[in-house]
């Protein structure tokens, strides 16, 4: 991976020059584009449990809001950086257009590792945060979600230091809460299950059919355990799981639901589990499986790792898991790619279900949202499918032209070119 651009912000302007170059749409809008249009750094002092200030650096970035508020996670991870925030920022505005949600795209992330810090130290550090960027959030503004690292609990800390520094109950500033703190049903699954859609649809556009199709997921947090879990409802065979310090195998398919149930008891790891055998990194990359699915983190799916993979349909669960060079060696060897902005759109259309119910403040059934869910994304793939017919271009390149084309539109109204 050495001389490989594993930068996600130049690989997501790439992305979008080409999209507006097929779209045949003006410079000005991929130079409005290219960036966020807002950027915050902010340094974030925390009080540690032995007495001493810790600072961490944290950012926020509002990508576009032709559309509407900023909208998008919040991750925690000791690689984040300027680049990689903006570089999701991006992502996200056209993941909001996929499914046509009312958003432009936001991103926030802190240098940390979290599993260093106390439960008190991790509170302080996510109040300290909304402190720090305060004045930039709003249920109108922008709105933070979970992401890498991050979960109900930290968004409760986050709306509880929101509601106590502008007095309001605006329980619609944060997604992704639990559903004691006006979270929505069916957020926790909405991604996994999002992406099962997605596989399921892109494998019958292939004359093939989800049911017992065999899959492969790198990655065990919420994004790949319920893809997982989801895919196996649909009749799927999960045959492998990877995570960072393990890779199972079962050829007969991994019982997911037990997964789940022994990684909680097992202090969130998944190494020992007794239905699987193990098999090495690359063994799983060569995986001669229906599809493949990273759930991951950014470039795993790389130079080094690209000429392993035999699978002919990958669906990317995670944020820019394949770098340039492999997605040019993929495509030309046939492999269909759907992309990150299609197939892991579910979340954050069950998040803008959240941000509604909050606001109407009356609440959906499970079976409400599930349904609303299927439908917008059967019908995003649908319309992007239809692109990639019409225009003869990757599937990559039909979401970015479907969403550009929304968000560009937009712009043009607003007149800002
Ligand atoms: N972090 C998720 C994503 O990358 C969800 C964002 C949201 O719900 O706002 O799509």
């Amino acid at each position: 991976m050495s001389n490989e651009n594993t930068n996600p912000l130049i690989g997501a302007q790439l992305r979008v020059r080409s999209a507006c170059e097929h779209l045949g749409l003006p410079n000005e809008v991929y130079e409005i584009l290219k960036n966020p249009m807002r950027m915050v750094e902010v340094s974030i002092p925390v009080k540690m449990d032995n007495g001493t200030t810790r600072v961490f650096t944290g950012f926020r970035a509002q990508h576009n809001t032709a559309i509407g508020p900023s909208k998008g996670g919040v991750r925690f991870h000791p690689m984040v950086s300027r680049d990689e925030v903006a570089a999701l920022s991006i992502w996200m505005t056209f993941k909001c257009a996929v499914t046509g949600i009312p958003y432009g795209g936001g991103k926030g992330g802190i240098i940390v590792d979290p599993k260093e810090l106390s439960t008190g130290e991790l509170e302080r550090l996510c109040r300290g945060y909304v402190d720090a960027i305060y004045p930039i959030l709003g249920e109108k503004k922008d709105v933070p979600a979970p992401d890498v690292n991050t979960n109900g609990q930290i968004m409760s800390w986050f709306i509880d230091e929101y509601i106590k520094l502008s007095g309001d109950q605006s329980l619609g500033t944060f997604t992704g809460k639990p559903i004691e703190l006006g979270g929505s049903q069916g957020r926790t699954c909405a991604t996994g299950l999002g992406i099962a859609i997605v596989i399921s649809e892109s494998l019958q556009t292939m004359g093939a059919s989800i049911n017992g199709s065999r899959i492969a997921i790198q990655g065990f947090g919420n994004v790949g355990s319920y893809t997982a879990l989801c895919a196996s409802e649909m009749g799927a065979r999960i045959v492998s799981i990877a995570e960072w310090n393990v890779v199972l195998y079962n050829a007969d398919g991994i019982d997911i639901a037990e997964l789940m149930k022994y990684k909680s008891e097992n202090n969130g790891s998944i190494c020992g589990f007794p239905g699987a055998s193990e098999i090495t990194p690359d063994q799983f990359w060569s995986l001669d499986v229906d599809v493949l699915c990273p759930c991951a983190m950014e470039n795993t799916i790389n130079s080094e790792t690209a000429p392993l993979i035999k699978t002919s349909l990958i669906v990317e669960g995670a944020n820019g898991p394949t770098t340039l060079d492999a997605e040019q060696l993929l495509s030309s060897r046939g492999v269909t790619i759907v992309p990150d902005i299609l197939a892991n759109a579910g979340g954050v259309t069950v998040s803008y279900f959240e941000w509604v119910q909050n606001r109407y403040g009356y609440y959906w059934t499970d079976s409400d949202v599930r349904d609303k869910e299927i439908r917008a994304m059967t019908d995003a793939f649908h319309a992007i499918n239809k692109i990639r017919l019409e225009y003869k271009v990757s599937m990559r390149d039909a979401a970015y032209m479907h969403s550009i084309r929304r968000v560009a539109n937009a712009m043009k109204l607003r007149g800002w070119y």
